[in-house]
Protein backbone atom coordinates (compact mmCIF):
# COMPACT_ATOMS: atom_id res chain seq x y z
CA UNK A 1 0.00 0.00 0.00
CA UNK A 2 1.50 3.55 -0.96
CA UNK A 3 1.28 5.65 2.03
CA UNK A 4 0.95 9.51 1.24
CA UNK A 5 0.98 11.99 3.59
CA UNK A 6 0.61 15.53 2.07
CA UNK A 7 0.84 18.05 5.18
CA UNK A 8 3.41 18.23 7.65
CA UNK A 9 5.43 21.05 9.30
CA UNK A 10 9.53 21.34 10.29
CA UNK A 11 10.99 23.96 12.54
CA UNK A 12 11.25 25.85 9.31
CA UNK A 13 7.33 27.24 11.00
CA UNK A 14 5.96 25.89 13.67
CA UNK A 15 6.70 22.45 13.68
CA UNK A 16 9.71 20.45 16.00
CA UNK A 17 11.47 18.56 13.95
CA UNK A 18 14.28 20.09 11.52
CA UNK A 19 13.22 19.56 7.64
CA UNK A 20 16.18 16.90 7.77
CA UNK A 21 14.47 15.13 10.86
CA UNK A 22 11.20 15.51 9.21
CA UNK A 23 11.77 13.23 6.34
CA UNK A 24 14.27 11.41 8.49
CA UNK A 25 10.72 10.44 10.38
CA UNK A 26 8.21 10.32 7.19
CA UNK A 27 10.83 7.43 5.80
CA UNK A 28 10.74 5.60 9.28
CA UNK A 29 6.87 5.89 9.54
CA UNK A 30 6.86 3.89 6.53
CA UNK A 31 5.43 6.99 3.80
CA UNK A 32 6.35 6.18 0.03
CA UNK A 33 5.41 9.95 -0.53
CA UNK A 34 5.39 13.31 2.46
CA UNK A 35 5.02 17.13 2.02
CA UNK A 36 6.67 19.57 3.28
CA UNK A 37 4.47 22.40 3.90
CA UNK A 38 5.43 25.02 6.68
CA UNK A 39 3.18 27.97 7.41
CA UNK A 40 4.10 30.92 4.74
CA UNK A 41 7.44 29.53 4.06
CA UNK A 42 9.59 27.77 1.22
CA UNK A 43 12.57 27.83 3.99
CA UNK A 44 12.57 24.17 4.85
CA UNK A 45 13.01 23.01 1.28
CA UNK A 46 16.51 22.54 0.47
CA UNK A 47 17.17 20.90 4.20
CA UNK A 48 14.64 18.53 3.30
CA UNK A 49 15.97 18.07 -0.22
CA UNK A 50 19.09 17.21 0.95
CA UNK A 51 18.35 15.04 3.77
CA UNK A 52 15.59 12.88 1.80
CA UNK A 53 15.53 9.00 2.19
CA UNK A 54 16.44 7.04 -0.51
CA UNK A 55 12.95 5.67 -1.61
CA UNK A 56 10.82 8.51 -0.12
CA UNK A 57 9.18 10.95 -2.69
CA UNK A 58 9.39 14.81 -1.49
CA UNK A 59 6.40 17.09 -2.36
CA UNK A 60 7.47 20.60 -2.13
CA UNK A 61 4.96 22.84 -0.53
CA UNK A 62 3.55 25.68 1.46
CA UNK A 63 0.89 26.07 3.57
CA UNK A 64 -0.85 30.00 2.91
CA UNK A 65 -2.60 32.19 5.72
CA UNK A 66 -5.40 33.45 3.80
CA UNK A 67 -8.85 34.76 4.90
CA UNK A 68 -12.29 35.30 2.92
CA UNK A 69 -13.20 38.99 3.26
CA UNK A 70 -16.95 38.24 2.57
CA UNK A 71 -16.96 36.32 5.56
CA UNK A 72 -19.93 37.91 7.49
CA UNK A 73 -20.18 39.55 10.15
CA UNK A 74 -16.26 39.66 10.09
CA UNK A 75 -13.52 38.10 7.90
CA UNK A 76 -12.58 34.13 8.42
CA UNK A 77 -9.23 32.85 8.39
CA UNK A 78 -8.19 29.94 6.47
CA UNK A 79 -5.41 27.88 5.34
CA UNK A 80 -4.79 26.74 1.58
CA UNK A 81 -1.73 24.37 1.12
CA UNK A 82 0.00 24.80 -1.83
CA UNK A 83 2.07 21.78 -4.00
CA UNK A 84 4.93 22.25 -5.79
CA UNK A 85 4.80 26.00 -6.99
CA UNK A 86 7.73 27.54 -8.16
CA UNK A 87 9.47 29.51 -5.22
CA UNK A 88 11.19 32.58 -7.46
CA UNK A 89 7.80 33.62 -8.70
CA UNK A 90 7.77 36.62 -7.43
CA UNK A 91 4.81 37.59 -6.71
CA UNK A 92 3.84 34.58 -4.48
CA UNK A 93 7.72 35.07 -3.39
CA UNK A 94 6.17 38.46 -2.22
CA UNK A 95 3.19 37.24 -0.62
CA UNK A 96 4.99 35.02 1.30
CA UNK A 97 7.86 37.14 2.65
CA UNK A 98 4.80 39.86 3.81
CA UNK A 99 2.69 37.23 5.35
CA UNK A 100 6.35 36.10 7.36
CA UNK A 101 7.13 39.75 8.70
CA UNK A 102 3.68 40.72 9.46
CA UNK A 103 3.29 37.00 11.89
CA UNK A 104 6.80 38.73 13.81
CA UNK A 105 4.95 41.72 14.30
CA UNK A 106 1.37 40.39 15.28
CA UNK A 107 3.74 37.92 17.82
CA UNK A 108 6.02 40.42 19.22
CA UNK A 109 2.32 42.58 19.76
CA UNK A 110 0.87 39.25 21.54
CA UNK A 111 3.67 39.40 23.51
CA UNK A 112 3.33 42.79 24.27
CA UNK A 113 -0.51 42.24 25.77
CA UNK A 114 0.78 39.71 27.87
CA UNK A 115 3.53 41.74 28.92
CA UNK A 116 1.25 44.30 30.30
CA UNK A 117 -0.52 41.81 31.85
CA UNK A 118 2.67 40.78 33.50
CA UNK A 119 3.48 37.72 31.82
CA UNK A 120 7.01 37.47 32.27
CA UNK A 121 8.33 36.24 28.84
CA UNK A 122 9.87 38.62 26.15
CA UNK A 123 9.75 38.51 22.48
CA UNK A 124 13.35 37.80 22.01
CA UNK A 125 12.55 34.65 23.96
CA UNK A 126 9.91 33.77 21.50
CA UNK A 127 11.83 34.68 18.50
CA UNK A 128 14.75 32.26 19.81
CA UNK A 129 11.81 29.52 19.75
CA UNK A 130 11.20 30.02 16.14
CA UNK A 131 15.07 30.11 15.42
CA UNK A 132 14.36 32.15 11.97
CA UNK A 133 11.60 30.19 10.77
CA UNK A 134 7.83 31.56 10.74
CA UNK A 135 6.87 32.46 14.00
CA UNK A 136 3.42 31.80 15.26
CA UNK A 137 1.35 30.65 18.38
CA UNK A 138 3.21 27.48 19.04
CA UNK A 139 6.42 29.21 19.48
CA UNK A 140 4.62 31.80 22.22
CA UNK A 141 3.11 28.76 23.80
CA UNK A 142 6.55 27.44 24.68
CA UNK A 143 7.48 30.73 26.04
CA UNK A 144 3.97 30.47 28.24
CA UNK A 145 5.38 26.60 28.93
CA UNK A 146 8.63 27.91 30.29
CA UNK A 147 7.52 30.12 32.48
CA UNK A 148 5.02 27.84 34.13
CA UNK A 149 1.64 29.63 32.95
CA UNK A 150 0.25 26.83 30.96
CA UNK A 151 1.22 23.16 30.74
CA UNK A 152 1.13 22.14 27.29
CA UNK A 153 0.39 23.83 24.22
CA UNK A 154 -3.42 23.18 23.97
CA UNK A 155 -4.05 24.68 27.14
CA UNK A 156 -1.88 27.55 25.47
CA UNK A 157 -4.61 27.65 22.91
CA UNK A 158 -7.40 28.00 25.40
CA UNK A 159 -9.93 31.12 24.89
CA UNK A 160 -8.25 32.79 28.29
CA UNK A 161 -4.73 32.93 26.87
CA UNK A 162 -3.55 33.02 22.97
CA UNK A 163 -7.20 31.59 21.65
CA UNK A 164 -8.99 34.82 22.27
CA UNK A 165 -7.90 36.90 25.27
CA UNK A 166 -4.50 37.77 23.95
CA UNK A 167 -5.25 36.94 20.31
CA UNK A 168 -4.08 38.86 17.52
CA UNK A 169 -5.22 38.74 13.81
CA UNK A 170 -2.82 38.19 11.43
CA UNK A 171 -2.59 40.44 7.88
CA UNK A 172 -3.75 36.80 5.79
CA UNK A 173 -3.70 36.83 2.03
CA UNK A 174 -7.46 37.11 0.15
CA UNK A 175 -7.99 33.83 -0.69
CA UNK A 176 -8.79 34.22 -4.18
CA UNK A 177 -6.13 35.75 -4.70
CA UNK A 178 -3.44 33.37 -2.99
CA UNK A 179 -5.52 30.92 -5.18
CA UNK A 180 -5.04 32.80 -8.16
CA UNK A 181 -1.35 33.30 -7.09
CA UNK A 182 -0.40 29.58 -6.45
CA UNK A 183 -2.06 28.77 -9.92
CA UNK A 184 0.53 31.75 -11.10
CA UNK A 185 3.69 30.24 -9.67
CA UNK A 186 2.97 26.70 -11.26
CA UNK A 187 1.43 25.00 -7.96
CA UNK A 188 -1.88 23.04 -6.85
CA UNK A 189 -3.67 24.90 -4.35
CA UNK A 190 -5.72 22.28 -1.67
CA UNK A 191 -8.13 24.05 1.19
CA UNK A 192 -6.94 22.83 4.14
CA UNK A 193 -9.26 21.26 6.94
CA UNK A 194 -12.07 23.27 5.30
CA UNK A 195 -14.55 22.01 7.49
CA UNK A 196 -12.52 21.95 11.00
CA UNK A 197 -15.20 24.33 13.02
CA UNK A 198 -12.68 23.29 16.57
CA UNK A 199 -10.62 25.76 14.40
CA UNK A 200 -13.30 28.77 14.40
CA UNK A 201 -15.86 29.14 12.01
CA UNK A 202 -15.81 27.93 8.58
CA UNK A 203 -16.75 29.16 5.31
CA UNK A 204 -20.06 28.33 3.42
CA UNK A 205 -19.92 25.64 0.58
CA UNK A 206 -20.82 28.32 -1.63
CA UNK A 207 -17.74 29.66 -1.29
CA UNK A 208 -15.54 26.76 -1.88
CA UNK A 209 -17.85 26.74 -5.16
CA UNK A 210 -16.44 30.04 -6.37
CA UNK A 211 -12.79 29.47 -4.96
CA UNK A 212 -12.80 26.00 -7.45
CA UNK A 213 -14.05 27.98 -10.49
CA UNK A 214 -10.92 30.61 -9.46
CA UNK A 215 -8.72 27.61 -9.30
CA UNK A 216 -8.35 25.42 -6.80
CA UNK A 217 -7.85 21.92 -6.97
CA UNK A 218 -8.59 19.63 -3.96
CA UNK A 219 -10.44 19.42 -0.62
CA UNK A 220 -8.37 17.77 2.64
CA UNK A 221 -10.71 15.71 4.05
CA UNK A 222 -9.23 13.09 5.94
CA UNK A 223 -7.64 15.31 9.35
CA UNK A 224 -7.84 15.01 13.01
CA UNK A 225 -9.66 18.51 12.53
CA UNK A 226 -13.07 17.03 11.42
CA UNK A 227 -15.12 14.62 12.60
CA UNK A 228 -16.36 11.95 10.34
CA UNK A 229 -19.28 13.94 9.48
CA UNK A 230 -17.39 16.61 8.36
CA UNK A 231 -15.07 14.35 6.45
CA UNK A 232 -18.44 13.13 4.58
CA UNK A 233 -19.14 16.52 4.11
CA UNK A 234 -16.06 17.46 2.86
CA UNK A 235 -16.11 14.15 0.17
CA UNK A 236 -19.37 14.86 -1.05
CA UNK A 237 -18.71 18.44 -1.71
CA UNK A 238 -15.44 17.76 -3.72
CA UNK A 239 -16.94 15.15 -5.36
CA UNK A 240 -19.49 17.53 -6.45
CA UNK A 241 -17.14 20.07 -7.60
CA UNK A 242 -15.12 18.24 -9.30
CA UNK A 243 -11.97 18.53 -6.90
CA UNK A 244 -9.65 16.11 -5.53
CA UNK A 245 -10.00 14.80 -2.31
CA UNK A 246 -7.01 14.18 0.04
CA UNK A 247 -5.91 13.07 3.79
CA UNK A 248 -2.87 14.50 5.67
CA UNK A 249 -1.56 13.96 9.53
CA UNK A 250 -0.84 18.16 9.90
CA UNK A 251 2.01 16.57 11.57
CA UNK A 252 3.94 19.66 14.04
CA UNK A 253 6.30 17.26 16.27
CA UNK A 254 5.48 17.61 19.54
CA UNK A 255 3.29 20.90 19.62
CA UNK A 256 0.36 18.50 18.56
CA UNK A 257 -0.44 14.65 19.07
CA UNK A 258 -1.14 13.31 15.71
CA UNK A 259 1.26 11.36 14.05
CA UNK A 260 3.10 10.83 10.61
CA UNK A 261 0.89 9.13 8.13
CA UNK A 262 -2.48 9.02 10.87
CA UNK A 263 -4.19 10.38 7.90
CA UNK A 264 -3.46 9.69 4.02
CA UNK A 265 -4.03 10.36 0.37
CA UNK A 266 -4.72 7.84 -2.29
CA UNK A 267 -2.79 7.24 -5.33
CA UNK A 268 -5.17 8.79 -8.07
CA UNK A 269 -5.63 11.77 -6.20
CA UNK A 270 -1.72 12.33 -5.43
CA UNK A 271 -1.11 11.57 -9.10
CA UNK A 272 -3.75 14.19 -10.32
CA UNK A 273 -1.93 17.03 -7.78
CA UNK A 274 1.30 16.26 -9.43
CA UNK A 275 0.47 16.33 -13.07
CA UNK A 276 -1.30 19.80 -12.89
CA UNK A 277 1.69 21.07 -11.07
CA UNK A 278 4.25 23.00 -12.99
CA UNK A 279 5.90 24.54 -10.93
CA UNK A 280 9.24 22.06 -9.35
CA UNK A 281 9.00 18.49 -9.91
CA UNK A 282 8.49 15.92 -6.98
CA UNK A 283 11.84 14.86 -5.74
CA UNK A 284 12.80 11.12 -6.22
P1 LIG B 1 -0.83 30.95 14.16
O1 LIG B 1 -0.48 30.40 12.81
O2 LIG B 1 0.28 31.72 14.76
O3 LIG B 1 -2.14 31.69 14.19
O4 LIG B 1 -1.03 29.71 15.11
C1 LIG B 1 -1.90 28.69 14.72
C2 LIG B 1 -1.11 27.42 14.59
O5 LIG B 1 -1.05 26.82 15.83
C3 LIG B 1 -1.74 26.42 13.64
O6 LIG B 1 -0.79 26.06 12.68
C4 LIG B 1 -2.02 25.21 14.41
O7 LIG B 1 -1.42 24.09 13.83
C5 LIG B 1 -1.40 25.46 15.73
N1 LIG B 1 -2.41 25.20 16.75
C6 LIG B 1 -3.65 25.65 16.84
N2 LIG B 1 -4.27 25.18 17.92
C7 LIG B 1 -3.40 24.38 18.51
C8 LIG B 1 -3.44 23.59 19.65
N3 LIG B 1 -4.51 23.53 20.42
N4 LIG B 1 -2.34 22.90 19.95
C9 LIG B 1 -1.26 22.97 19.16
N5 LIG B 1 -1.16 23.71 18.07
C10 LIG B 1 -2.22 24.41 17.75
FE1 LIG C 1 0.82 25.06 12.51
FE1 LIG D 1 -3.57 24.54 8.90
ZN1 LIG E 1 -0.78 22.71 8.91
Amino acid sequence: MTRIDLHCHSTASDGTLTPAQLVTAGAQAGLDVMAITDHDTTGGWAEAEAARPEGMCLVRGAELSCRWFGGEPWPIALHLLAYLFDPAEPRLAADLTALRRDREQRAEKIVDKLRADGVPISWDEVRGYAAGGSVGRPHIAQALIRAGLVRTTDEAFASRWLGSRYFVPKADLDVFEAVRAVRAAGGVPVFAHPRATVRGRVVPDRLIAELADAGLFGLEADHEDHTPEQRAHVRALAEDLGLVVTGSSDFHGTHKRVQLGAFTTAPEAYEKIVSSATGVPVLG
